[in-house]
């Protein structure tokens, strides 16, 4: 980029702006004159390099401009001048979050932390320091050819930060709880612009709420140093079912829930419902993953009951693979209009609660079949059970547990999410409020079987902006986290000024 300095960098920020965005343009000028060459502003390539989302909601937001730091004094500078003008911004990473506004902004600005992606495995293989701005593939590509593996996402483009901070299911959260129960320490830009490190060591507080409670309150990371393993290739099989067996295939999948997984804590699944016309209907599919496993010809134990032949496939693929080509396999493309939901379910109940959801779902779907019918477009419904049996949540307790407010003695917990992509922004109405409506009926049904999670616990990374995230967390951590936001940021600046995803 051009260095711009002076009158004729306010100029052209200005002139790219609209009134209302005044201030957020006059906070990048300021910006760009102390820290040069990282800003950029609409209608030139590197401002629309910056504005790529997973999903279209997000990329619709035009902020005043995007500042893309090299080094956490640079987040530090540009958080400074922005809470000094009070100017309202976002932080993206990885970008993943599916509805608006989350990590981008219209009239304010955006900061990329695409440009912190340095990777370094410390001399005893045990530590990756990770910048924030890294994705998981970056991460799994300096990994695998030195045999080594974090517990991180399972989606290549995904960010390294949003993964974390929500929580974070991995292929190894059987044996090592969830990625953000992984992380030795935390290197974070406090709103008053210090820069401090948070781990079991330091800043124990600010450690505990960044493992699972969620970025936006506490702090910008600019590095991760996560807790590496040696790690070969993984055992993975994919299965693709007709729909008319899910009852056979959700009894199953309980079982393995409550009983099954804890008996093998290097295994790992998640079961996907979708409705796909071209395969015929309605479709179960199931990933499963071993961690130490290596026979290809025959399955570990604890999937064999998926594999009897009494339940026919219509399409089955075992390979073993390291953990890049794991994550390219469920790349998700970017450029769809996408929304999460989701709730969680007290395991412990009977399997019946987790079917009875299916012709709930199913009501939903003909719903939105229906409305993208008349506007002639499709809409990909999915909905997806993945489990927290108990040897993960016995997992999350090191280090004085995380901030999620999940408990071994309070049994597994089945996250139950909806997953949804469209492309005509006419559905986007549709599809949020049934989708509310469908979370709703899931949430009575649980209630009136006793098998609400305990709290109501909603996974922040597959939550809708309307859901309250936080209130699922307790009333003792979510006290806590208020009062770990309030030591970090005395002032409120974040709460006030960082918009998008959820607030305490
Ligand atoms: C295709 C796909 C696959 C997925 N797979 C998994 C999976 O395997 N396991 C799982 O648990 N989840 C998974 N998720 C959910 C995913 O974890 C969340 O969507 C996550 O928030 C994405 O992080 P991001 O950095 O890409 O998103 P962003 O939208 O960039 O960030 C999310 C939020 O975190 C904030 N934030 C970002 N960086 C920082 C930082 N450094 N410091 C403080 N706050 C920050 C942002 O401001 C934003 O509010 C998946 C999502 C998708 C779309």
């Amino acid at each position: 980029m051009t260095q711009l300095t002076g009158p004729v960098l306010l100029a052209l920020a200005l002139s790219g702006a609209a009134t209302s965005d005044h201030d957020s343009s006059k906070a990048c000028a300021a910006i760009a004159s102390a820290l040069p060459n990282l800003i950029s502003f609409p209608n030139s390539s590197p401002y629309s390099s910056h504005n790529i989302y997973w999903s279209a909601r997000q990329s619709e937001a035009r902020p005043s401009c995007f500042v893309a730091p090299n080094t956490a004094q640079d987040v530090a500078k540009a958080i400074k001048i922005l809470t000094r003008q009070n100017i309202p911004f976002a932080v993206k990473a990885g970008g993943h979050t599916p509805f608006e506004g989350a990590s981008n902004i219209a009239q304010g600005v955006t900061l990329d932390l695409a440009n912190l992606n340095a990777i370094s495995v410390a001399l005893d293989r045990k530590t990756v320091s990770v910048g924030a701005g890294a994705r998981w593939i970056n991460v799994s590509e300096a990994l695998d050819p030195l045999g080594l593996a974090v517990v991180g996402g399972r989606s290549a483009t995904v960010g390294v930060s949003g993964l974390i901070l929500g929580g974070g299911i991995s292929y190894f959260s059987g044996s090592r709880g969830w990625a953000c129960d992984n992380v030795r320490n935390y290197e974070v830009v406090l709103a008053s612009g210090e820069i401090v490190n948070a781990s079991p060591r330091v800043n124990r507080n600010l450690y505990w709420a960044l493992r699972g409670g969620g970025g936006s309150n506490f702090g910008i990371v600019t590095r991760f140093d996560l807790a590496s393993f040696d790690q070969g290739e993984l055992w993975a099989n994919s299965r693709i079912w007709p729909g008319a067996l899910n009852r056979t295939l959700i009894p199953l999948m309980h079982d393995l829930l409550v009983n099954g997984l804890p008996s093998d804590p290097e295994a790992h699944t998640y079961f996907v419902m979708t409705y796909y016309p071209q395969l015929g209907g309605y479709l179960v599919m199931n990933d499963q993953y071993h961690a130490t496993y290596s026979n290809t010809t025959s399955p570990p134990d604890v999937f064999a009951a998926f594999h009897d032949a009494a339940l026919p496939t219509l399409l089955t693929n075992t390979r073993l693979a390291n953990v890049s080509r794991l994550l390219r396999d469920i790349e998700q493309p970017f450029g769809m209009r996408q929304a999460y939901w989701d709730t969680s379910l007290a395991a412990t109940a009977t399997p019946d609660l987790l079917l009875d959801i299916v012709p709930l779902w199913e009501e939903q779907v003909a719903l939105l079949t229906a409305a993208a019918a008349a506007v002639n477009s499709t809409v990909e419904p999915y909905l997806v059970y993945q489990g927290i049996s108990s040897n993960i949540l016995e997992a999350m307790q090191v280090n004085g547990g995380n901030a999620l407010g999940l408990k071994p003695e309070d049994g597994p917990v089945m996250i139950v999410q909806l997953s949804l992509t469209w492309s005509n922004p006419a559905l986007d109405e549709v599809v949020e409020t049934s989708s509310k409506e469908l979370i709703d009926k899931v949430n009575a049904l649980a209630a009136s079987r006793g098998a609400r999670s305990k709290n109501g616990y909603i996974y922040m990374n597959y939550a809708a902006d309307t859901q309250d995230v936080y209130a699922g967390y307790g009333r003792e951590n979510l006290a806590r986290l208020r009062h770990v936001a309030k030591r970090y940021d005395p002032e409120g600046k974040f709460r006030k000024l960082w918009r998008g995803y959820f607030k305490l």
